[in-house]
């Protein structure tokens, strides 16, 4: 596509690419959506069906926690199984990095400040290097090494890139080189430091997130702050949101931004909405929150808008594929801004899901050439111009408060020099 803001292929910067499992990271492949099941690993049956909802949301890998010897078993059940690439979380205990191998994970993390010995860091790396399985460094502000803590006076940026560092040199030891790494801070601009840092220090894939970023909508709005910021500086191959939420929305949230940043294609309709305003004729926010529903489980790549008046919205949103805008009690429907429809405004949802079907199976063209363009439009312009008639071409009432705002300056002691 000749637009390479649409398509984002700003530049990125060059990373060496590893596998996990089926999924490329890094040199050049799709940015990675990431998410953690909250079940106990154990529960293989309860973690699967999570994992299964997972990848129905956009998710691309994802990480189980393996704490104990039962999850380690787990492990064993669930891979074969699983729909998406495992990657196995370990803090503390490198035999359960090395239970998790032997139950046939396709990625490690290891937290380098919570397994230090040297010794046992090797180990790992070097059976990850003789099963080909990757580790994430998963560097988090929250654990790290305390002997780095106090030689930086604290959490630090350099602290942070310096951990990673330190893990990398001893997988060179040993000749294992399929790594990716995180350093992760609950702190944004403390994040965006440490992962700047850590893309100028290496080329190894870089696997982005805001640590306990918390529940809705806070969480969301910080880890889209830090995760974006350095998606959009060409940096990141692969993101998690960590969300205190239900896993699938941190499957949804991380897919919604590479879309909405140009990294990866549709998936699912793109729907867009007017804030509304005095001159809506529906309750904007409900229509728009019904549309969503009934386009959440089908897979239409088109926008799709819903406007609150038909005075304003197909002009505005002129460049949706399609879109629905009420005027009159009625629903007028409108392909890439020309208007094909007129329907009962109990139908609106209805006809979009029809028409959406109809666009993403057949095309614009033949949803154009199937109706009467010109008839919509004089609806159209019958509705607009009834609401212009009842409300004036100022939704405002700006004729009343001009008034109003000339009686109160002209009244005593409202001299508007004071
Ligand atoms: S489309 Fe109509 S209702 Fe919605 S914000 Fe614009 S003017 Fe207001």
């Amino acid at each position: 596509m000749a637009d390479s803001h649409a398509m984002g292929t700003h530049q990125r910067r060059a990373t060496r690419q590893i596998r996990v499992g089926s999924v490329a990271v890094g040199g050049g492949a799709p940015i990675s959506v990431q998410s953690m099941t909250t079940t106990k690993t154990a529960d293989v049956e309860g973690t699967l069906q999570q994992i299964y909802a997972l990848a129905a949301a956009g998710c691309d890998i994802v990480r189980c926690t393996c704490n104990e010897q039962e999850a380690a078993e787990g492990l064993a059940a669930i891979v074969p199984r699983s729909p998406i690439p495992i990657v196995a979380d370990i803090h503390h205990q490198y035999k359960m990095a090395l239970a998790a191998l032997e139950a046939g994970v396709h990625g490690l993390r290891l937290n380098p400040g919570n397994i230090r010995k040297p010794e046992h860091i090797k180990a790992v790396a070097s059976e990850s290097r003789d099963r080909g399985v990757p580790i994430r460094i998963g560097v988090n502000g929250g654990s790290l090494d305390p002997s780095l803590y106090e030689k930086h006076g604290g959490l630090t940026a350099e602290a942070m890139v310096e951990s990673a560092m330190q893990e990398l040199a001893y997988f060179d030891e040993v000749g294992f080189d399929q790594v990716k790494i995180s350093v992760k801070a609950s702190n944004v601009p403390l994040m965006v430091d440490a992962y700047r840092m850590m893309s100028e220090a290496t080329d190894v894939p870089l696997h982005l997130g805001v640590t306990e970023a918390g529940p809705l909508p806070g969480g969301l709005v910080k880890a889209t702050a830090g995760i974006a910021t350095l998606l959009l500086e060409g940096i990141g191959d692969t993101i998690r949101y960590s969300l205190t939420a239900d896993p699938v929305e941190e499957a949804r949230a991380g897919r919604l931004l590479l879309e909405s940043l140009g990294l990866r294609e549709r998936k699912n309709v793109d729907l867009i909405a007017c804030p509304s305003c005095g001159r809506a004729e529906i309750d904007v926010i409900d229509v728009a929150n019904r549309a969503q529903e009934a386009f959440a489980d089908r897979e239409i790549p088109l926008q799709i808008a819903v406007m609150g008046c038909v005075v304003n919205g197909p002009g505005e949103a002129r460049e949706a594929d399609l879109g629905i805008a009420a005027g009159n009690k009625r629903g007028h429907l409108f392909v890439k801004g020309r208007n094909v429809a007129v329907v009962p405004e109990s139908e609106m949802v209805e006809a979009l899901v029809d028409w959406a079907t109809y666009i993403n199976e057949h095309g614009v063209e033949a949803a154009l050439a199937r109706v009467d363009t010109a008839l919509a439009e004089r609806e159209a312009a019958r509705d607009r111009n009834a609401l212009l008639a009842e409300k004036g071409d100022d939704a405002n009432d700006a004729g009343t408060k001009i008034a109003e705002i000339r009686r109160k300056v002209a009244s005593p002691g409202g001299d508007a020099r004071d």
